[in-house]
């Protein structure tokens, strides 16, 4: 069965079987010693606004690395939030639409069923992105004059997003504003209606129908802000022995018109004229993408007053560069380290803005991220370590060989996605019940180089009681009717690679498996309630929405996360006094090692 037949669309319970947080964490009750004491609090005692701050593809470890480089927000965050420094995603399917649906629902994929950037649909017999809508009704809407194609919503997303409750349970005074560079990170930290959901699509700023159109954002379109960085050039922040890395990442794969090396230039495939596809993707690949994300939300601060009105409004942003830059360049590298420098900066700004507009420590922010990323398998190789690239067409080919000899149709694959393998229709159901030919598909895809593992939908279904952790984890991304036939775990640093075989690959490397490097990301709150330290428990960032919901007196249907209680100062006056419990230190000086 499909997945979207079980979940009819608008089929969406808000509110209902709810736990009754209210008593573990009493924020309304405590309302009226809050509003006498603050500007801190609006008149609920909660907090004015919800900032929600993924930076898509930002591994844990680069808060460790980096942060004596940072001076701004990131630096800030630190310094004055509360550090989760052992956060992960339990699952398998660490991929950019699932980890912004987990942040923003406060649920695993195999809950909100968000369970790849795209998955094979079997009634339909292709490949669907995770916010392709095939409504009729539903469509793209171009800002600036675009027109764009397709239809992106949130409608595969079975549960609501700690947005869409927020304003459901406060009678929609919420106004619900999210940018990314991606539909998939925009739409899922919204959910099925917003106020304003906005992403970018070749050169155009575009939103969909089920989101308010904003003239500030018009305003905005109109105005250029990829184009107008056409010409500009990306260089290193700092001298070169600030640095980690060498000046070329080992296996990197840069944009079109791009070298390995530093500076950077935007100006297209050819460097000359005007901006072209090869542009608009330096653009994203570059911190003026993160720059120009920023400004859309403070643009959003200014024109909706967001914070200063009776409920708590909801900002997100998806920073997408870090992915791209990620892919092309690996972890490992000096692009990486930049970027971050770059957006450092960037959140330094924002936070200003919205000190100076809704008050410090009346807004509580939460900085996270979706997946982090393997190091490229060539650079790690350099290492010693075990590393290499897994093709996925190897794993086809010999799957059809296998079958072979037990007279099934060809193909027998429909096709592989990531880790998973969608057979054929009716083709799963026969080897189900044909146990040799089953185990001759098993073994076959095991003795491709880099298989650890293989799984079948059957031993993931209803989440089973198990001390592997990696059935358990793919049993977390497990949805029904979306997720694959079969799941194919690698070995550890090995990258899972659909390039047609004789093919380079077009890319550095990648994320999607259930290892450290793809699971471990930094969690940190800021702000309204929030005490900071260092905290070193193990966390999930599906712990976010509930803590938001906790800190805005709503209670989210039960989930998969939970609330960071260890984390909220205990009483609403402690809540409203805002101060760092860590001194503020003048920045570290740039490292200059390199290990
Ligand atoms: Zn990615």
């Amino acid at each position: 069965m499909a997945g979207q037949a079980k979940f009819p669309r608008h089929a969406i319970l808000c509110g209902t079987a709810l736990l009754a947080l209210s008593a573990v964490f009493p924020c309304t009750t405590q309302a009226q010693t809050a509003r006498s004491t603050a500007k801190a609090t609006n008149a609920a005692g909660k907090p004015k606004l919800v900032v929600l701050l993924v930076v898509d593809q930002m591994r844990a470890d680069y808060v460790d690395k980096f942060q004596a480089q940072w001076s701004g927000g990131l630096k800030r965050l630190v310094q004055e939030g509360a550090w989760f420094r052992d956060a992960a995603y339990p699952y398998a399917a660490t991929e950019t639409c699932v980890g912004h649906a987990t942040v923003s629902t406060g649920a695993f994929p195999a809950t909100h069923g968000m369970v790849a950037n795209a998955w094979w649909d079997r009634k339909e017999q292709k490949l669907v992105t995770c916010t392709a809508d095939p409504d009729p009704n539903a469509k793209n809407v171009g800002y600036g004059g675009a027109t764009p194609k397709g239809a992106d919503t949130a409608w595969r997303m079975a549960v609501p997003s700690f947005a869409e409750e927020l304003k459901f349970q406060t009678s929609g005074a919420t106004r619900i504003v999210t940018f990314s560079l991606k539909a998939r990170a925009a739409i899922t930290m919204a959910g099925h209606k917003a106020d304003a959901a906005t992403w970018f699509d070749g050169g155009a700023w575009v939103t969909s129908s089920p989101y308010g159109v904003q003239p500030f954002v018009e305003e905005q379109a109109m105005s250029h802000p990829a184009k107008a960085d056409f010409g500009k050039t990306w260089s290193l922040s700092f001298p070169e022995s600030a640095y980690w890395y060498g000046e070329k990442a080992v296996g990197a794969v840069p944009p079109d018109g791009w070298d390995l090396t530093f500076p950077h230039p935007l100006r297209g495939k050819t460097g000359v004229g005007e901006p072209d596809s090869a542009f608009y993707e330096q653009w994203a690949s570059s911190p003026y993408a993160d720059t120009a994300l920023t400004e859309l939300a403070e643009k959003a601060v200014d024109a909706l007053k967001l914070g200063n009105s009776n409920g708590t409004d909801f900002l997100a942003i998806s920073y997408s560069s870090v992915d791209y830059v990620g892919h092309a360049f690996g972890p490992r590298s000096r692009e990486i380290q930049d970027i971050l420098v770059r957006l450092d900066k960037d959140l330094g700004e924002l936070f200003a803005q919205l000190d100076k507009k809704i008050g410090r420590g009346s807004y509580v922010v939460a900085l996270t991220s979706d997946h982090g990323v393997v190091p490229i398998p060539e650079d790690m190789q350099t290492t010693g370590a075990d590393a290499g690239v897994l093709h996925l067409p190897d794993v086809q080919e010999r799957i059809e060989k296998a079958l072979e000899s037990f007279h099934y149709a060809k193909p027998a694959v429909a096709r592989i996605n990531g880790s998973d393998i969608y057979f054929a229709p009716g083709v799963y159901e026969k080897l189900k019940g044909d146990a040799n030919a089953m185990s001759a598909v098993l073994d076959a895809i095991r003795t491709v180089p880099g298989v650890e593992a293989v799984y079948r939908a059957e031993e993931l279904r209803d989440r089973p009681a198990t001390q592997s952790p990696s059935l358990r984890a793919f049993a977390s991304s497990y949805f029904s009717g979306r997720s694959g036939d079969l799941f194919i775990l690698p070995k550890p640093y090995w990258l899972l690679d659909g390039t047609p075989i004789g093919k380079q690959r077009s890319y550095g490397t990648g994320h999607g498996v259930p290892y450290n490097y793809d699971q471990h990301v930094p969690v940190l709150l800021m702000g309204f309630g929030i005490q900071p330290g260092e905290y070193f428990q193990a966390i999930t960032p599906a712990d976010i929405a509930p803590t938001f919901a906790a800190l805005c007196g709503i209670t989210l249907a039960s989930r998969d996360g939970h609330v960071l209680a260890e984390a909220l100062k205990k009483t609403a006056e402690a809540r409203t006094s805002y101060q760092p419990a860590r001194p503020k230190s003048t920045p570290a000086p740039a490292p200059n090692a390199k290990p």
